[in-house]
């Protein structure tokens, strides 16, 4: 089962401290929400727990393995197993549709799915869009295309930027269900930042 360990965590840009000695503990079965300003180093936090950024002192542990012993191949092969992330600006690929950026981690981990993409789709909304180009779509939509492609692959760590911050209440509250559900389950952990007070209902 997947836990994350972030211990005394530190980070700056050159003289200027982005966070000091940081450190939580998310447990199996946990959904746990972070909440600040903007500007606050929230995002690059969850960046430095996916092992995406470089930190200055402390340690980040996920699942029991240290990511700064990891080389950064080694790193990127564990978040494509385990890890899913909604960046904040989504990074949906601009060239692929809709149904192909949902398919890319079953691709890459070499284990295509397409029944399990449409579900996906289906599950965030976006049933019947497969073939769209991102640029065809709305904010919205793609936010809940890069929410589809973080979860496709049933991922043990969830780890979301402000996911709900492109859609609407009813929309909205359909994701958060979902990611909670998506928690519920034993082995994994969902870390959401955000603004939305909707969220703090539904988080540990
Ligand atoms: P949040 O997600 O809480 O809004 P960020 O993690 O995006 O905050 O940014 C934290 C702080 O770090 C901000 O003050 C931002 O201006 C600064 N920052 C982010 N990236 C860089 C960078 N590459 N160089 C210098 N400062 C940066
Ligand atoms: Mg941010």
């Amino acid at each position: 089962p997947m836990n994350l360990r972030v211990q005394n965590l530190s980070k700056h840009y050159g003289a200027t401290p982005v966070f000091a000695n940081v450190s939580l503990d998310v447990a199996p079965g946990e959904f746990v929400a972070i909440v600040g300003e903007s500007g606050v180093g929230k995002s690059t936090l969850l960046n430095c727990m996916a092992g995406l950024d470089h930190w200055d002192s402390g340690s980040v542990h996920l699942g029991g393995t240290d990511l700064g012993t990891l080389t950064n191949d080694q790193c990127a092969l564990l978040r494509r197993k385990q890890v899913g992330f909604v960046f904040q600006a989504f990074h949906v690929l601009p060239h692929l549709d809709v149904a192909q950026n949902v398919a890319l981690p079953l691709l890459l981990l070499g284990t295509p799915d397409a029944d399990r993409v449409s579900a996906m789709l289906e599950a965030v909304g976006l049933g019947g869009l497969g073939a769209r180009l991102p640029q065809q779509l709305s904010g919205g939509q793609l936010q809940r295309v890069a929410i589809a492609r973080a979860l496709v692959h049933a991922p043990k760590l969830i780890i979301c930027d402000e996911p709900t911050s492109s859609l609407d209440g009813e929309t909205g509250r359909k994701v958060m269900e979902l990611l909670t559900l998506v928690a519920r389950s034993p082995d994994r952990c969902v870390i959401v930042v955000t603004h939305d007070n909707r969220i703090f209902e539904f988080a540990d």
